[in-house]
């Protein structure tokens, strides 16, 4: 899964968001490997829980749907809620907003034995803000030694960081705000803005691509996942967690007791 993850500078139009290549068979056995993944991503879940020690952070951004959402409910909607939380991040409220742009985000990182997942993340604050000019260009550019500073101090104080970049196709993106405009039943997630921003396209992937580039450390990685496919982006994602827990070497915790002579009166 190497190849995903960013470790020299990229070039974003040189990667191409149908790519499905690192699975081997067809899209039925992905669907069929991502239900195993998804048993022992559960189970995994509860011994981190149970152990109370390592913590897990879960980045997770995208162009309007991108599948974050998605994402969420095929990835990780398998654990126990007890132990798993979703923070999505909106545009700030006034105030968050007289704040510094990581106040509101240090508050939702994740605890021993807790794994969460941004659905978008304090990255908003080098990509929308930076398209929309919300701030100078002085202030954000700041802010990737910012973000990788924060970052390090998670990682420093035992919290295993993994970021995902949803990368889709433009034409994608043009099908899926359709599909979601034509069915009633999924009119709610329609938000005309999106419109506006389908517009800013090269802006976004210039930013996006200036935060891949900036922002992925080794305390922190960043991974491109090719999403138009969503079964492959569902493989890819969950193959990339579940290898990253299982090198943790996770363990219940035991009380010492004489187990073999214990009985309940
Ligand atoms: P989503 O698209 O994630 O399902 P919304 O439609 O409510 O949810 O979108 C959230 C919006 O909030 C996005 O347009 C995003 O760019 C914006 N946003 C998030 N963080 C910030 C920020 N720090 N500054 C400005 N806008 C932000």
């Amino acid at each position: 899964m190497d190849k995903y993850q960013v470790k020299n500078k990229i070039k974003l139009d040189s990667w191409d968001p149908q790519e499905h290549g690192a699975f081997g068979g067809s899209k039925k056995d992905a669907l069929d490997e991502l239900i195993n993944l998804n048993t022992e991503f559960a189970a995994v879940q509860e011994k981190l829980y149970a152990e109370n020690k390592h913590k897990l952070l879960i980045v997770l951004q995208g162009m309007d749907a991108g599948g974050k959402d998605g994402t969420i409910r095929k990835v990780f909607a398998v654990a126990n809620p007890q132990g798993v939380r979703v923070a999505g991040f909106k545009v700030p409220s006034e105030k968050e907003l007289t704040h510094d742009y990581l106040w509101r985000v240090h508050h939702q990182v994740p605890a021993k034995g807790e794994i969460v997942i941004f659905n978008r993340s304090h990255y908003e604050d080098v990509l929308v803000v930076r398209v929309h000019n919300l701030v100078p260009e002085k202030v954000w550019k700041k802010r990737y030694r910012h973000i990788n500073e924060f970052e390090r101090l998670l990682a420093d104080e035992g919290t295993t960081i993994l970021k995902f970049f949803l990368l889709i196709s433009n034409e994608e993106q043009k099908q899926r705000l359709q599909a979601r405009a034509d069915n009633p039943e999924k009119r709610w997630k329609f938000n005309p803005g999106d419109l506006d921003e389908r517009k800013l396209w090269n802006k976004y992937m210039s930013a996006y691509e200036e935060m891949l580039n900036r922002t992925s450390t080794n305390w922190a990685p960043w991974y491109i996942i090719p999403a138009d496919k969503k079964w492959y982006r569902n493989w890819l994602i969950a193959t990339i967690v579940m290898s990253k827990l299982r090198k943790l070497k996770i363990k219940i915790p035991i009380p010492d007791l004489d187990w073999d002579k214990f009985v309940v009166e």
